[in-house]
C-alpha cells in the first residue's frame, strides 16, 4: 500500500488512536481539533481488555499502566439498603482470560498519553483551533474545509468528531436523535473526601427503579469517578461541559442509600449530559471518507464500551489500509468489519436501561429476588 495523506476530524480518543496507528504505519496524518487547547473533559472511563489490547499493540501500554487503576472486580449494590452482590473478578482474571488488563482511567490522562505518542512521531500532526465545517470529496482526493475558511487537501478523511459529527452530516445528512429519557450526572471526587469503603478499586453499579449509579477509582486511587443516571425528561443538552448543581443532583437521587448521598456531596463539579439515542448507521464509508467512534455509533454508556469501540475502530482503519491495496476499498473493508459488532454494542447498551432501572427494584424484597435472578451471583 502506498503511503496516504490522511485527514482526521476530531482529536478525541478515537481520532487519536487512529492517528497513532496510521503514523506508526508511515502515513502522513493531520488531526483537526476544534478545541484551542488540549486537556479533555475531566471524567472517568472504564477500558476493558478489548481496548487495552489495542493500546498495547500501539506501544503505549507502559504509559497507560502508569496512569490507570486496576479494577479488582465488579459489584452490584441496591439503591435502598446498600446490599452488595459480587458480580465477577477483573484484575488478574482479565489478564488470565484475555491477556490484557481492565483499567479505570481519568480521561484527560489517557488523552495525554495518546497526544504524547502522536507528537513523538510527528510534533505537527495535531492542529488545534480547527473546527471542521464541511468537505469536498472526489475520485482523486478530499478537501477538508474549516469553519474559518482554511482548506486542507488529503487522500482520505476520517470523521472522528464525536456525537455531533459534521463529517457524518456531510456524508449522510443531519441525524435525528431521540431523547432516551435518561440524564447522566458526571463528576470526579478527590478520594480523600470519601470513606475507605467508597475508595476501593472495585467497579460499583448501584441499581434502582428509574436510575443507576456507577463509581470506581481513578489515577491509582487518587480520584473516584461518579456517574449517576436518572430517568428525567426535562434536559436534552448532549454535552461534556454542561454544568449542574449538587442540590439538583441530590434531588434526583433523593431516598437513595447514604453512600450515594456521600458520593454526590463530594463531587467537585457535577456535569449533566442528556443521553440521546440514534439508529445505528449501517454505512460509515463513502469513497474516500469514513467515520469512527461516536460519529457513527454513539452508544448509551450502559456497557462502558463507547470509547473502547472508538479505540478499536481507530486501530482497524489502519489495519485495513495496511492489508488492502486500494485505499477506498480499505475504507469499505473497515466499515464491513466493524458495523455488526458496533451495532450489537449499541443495542446491548440500550437493553441495559431496563435491567438497571427495573421497577422490580422498588421494594427491598422484590429487589433481592430480581438481582439474584438477573445477575445470578452470590451475595457478599
Ligand atoms: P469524542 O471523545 O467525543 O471526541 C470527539 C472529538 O472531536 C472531541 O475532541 C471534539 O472536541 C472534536 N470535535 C467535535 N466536533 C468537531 C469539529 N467540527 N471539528 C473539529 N473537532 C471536533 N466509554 C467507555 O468505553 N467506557 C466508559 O466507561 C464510558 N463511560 C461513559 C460515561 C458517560 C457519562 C458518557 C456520556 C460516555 C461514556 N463512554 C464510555 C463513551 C465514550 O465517552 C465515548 O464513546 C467516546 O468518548 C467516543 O470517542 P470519540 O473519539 O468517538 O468521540
Amino acid at each position: 500500500m502506498t503511503k496516504q495523506k490522511i485527514l482526521i476530524a476530531g482529536a478525541g480518543l478515537g481520532g487519536l488512536t487512529a492517528a497513532l496507528a496510521l503514523l506508526r504505519d508511515g502515513h502522513q496524518v493531520q488531526v483537526f481539533e476544534q478545541a484551542s487547547r488540549l486537556g479533555e473533559v475531566g471524567a472517568g472511563l472504564q477500558l476493558s481488555a478489548n481496548a487495552t489490547r489495542v493500546l498495547s499493540l500501539l506501544g503505549v501500554d507502559e504509559a497507560v499502566r502508569e496512569i490507570a487503576s486496576v479494577a479488582a472486580g465488579k459489584q452490584v449494590r441496591l439503591w435502598s439498603t446498600g446490599q452488595t452482590w459480587k458480580l465477577f473478578d477483573l484484575g488478574k482474571q482479565s489478564v488470565a482470560e484475555y491477556g490484557h488488563p481492565y483499567y479505570t482511567l481519568y480521561r484527560p490522562d489517557l488523552h495525554g498519553v495518546l497526544v504524547d505518542a502522536v507528537r513523538a512521531i510527528d510534533p505537527e500532526a495535531i492542529v488545534l483551533g480547527a473546527k471542521c465545517a464541511s468537505f469536498d470529496a472526489s475520485e482523486s482526493g478530499v478537501t477538508l474545509v474549516l469553519e474559518d475558511g482554511r482548506r486542507f487537501r488529503g487522500d482520505l478523511l476520517v470523521g472522528a468528531d464525536g456525537v455531533h459529527s459534521r463529517i457524518r452530516q456531510g456524508l449522510f445528512g443531519a441525524d435525528a436523535p431521540s431523547f432516551s429519557g435518561c440524564l447522566a450526572w458526571r463528576g470526579v471526587i478527590p478520594a480523600e473526601r470519601l470513606p475507605a469503603h467508597l475508595r476501593e478499586p472495585v467497579g460499583n453499579n448501584w441499581v434502582g427503579p428509574g436510575g443507576h449509579v456507577i463509581h470506581y477509582a481513578l489515577r491509582r486511587g487518587e480520584l473516584v469517578n461518579f456517574v449517576g443516571i436518572v430517568e428525567r425528561g426535562d434536559w436534552t443538552v448532549e454535552s461534556w461541559t454542561a454544568a449542574g448543581t449538587t442540590e439538583e443532583c441530590l434531588r434526583d437521587f433523593a431516598g437513595w442509600h447514604d453512600d450515594v448521598q456521600t458520593l454526590i456531596r463530594s463531587v467537585q463539579q457535577p456535569y449533566k449530559w442528556a443521553l440521546m439515542v440514534r439508529e445505528p448507521l449501517q454505512q460509515w464509508t463513502q469513497g474516500r471518507v469514513t467515520l469512527l467512534g461516536d460519529a457513527c455509533h454513539p452508544t448509551l454508556p450502559f456497557l462502558a464500551q463507547g470509547a473502547c469501540m472508538a479505540i478499536e475502530d481507530g486501530a482497524m482503519v489502519a489495519r485495513c489500509l495496511r492489508e488492502t491495496g486500494d485505499p477506498q476499498h480499505a475504507l469499505r473493508r473497515y466499515q464491513d468489519a466493524r458495523v455488526e459488532r458496533a451495532t450489537r454494542i449499541v443495542q446491548g447498551s440500550a437493553a441495559n436501561t431496563k435491567r438497571f432501572h427495573n421497577p422490580a427494584l422498588a421494594s427491598a424484597e422484590g429487589a433481592v429476588a430480581y438481582v439474584d435472578r438477573e445477575w445470578n451471583e452470590a451475595r457478599v
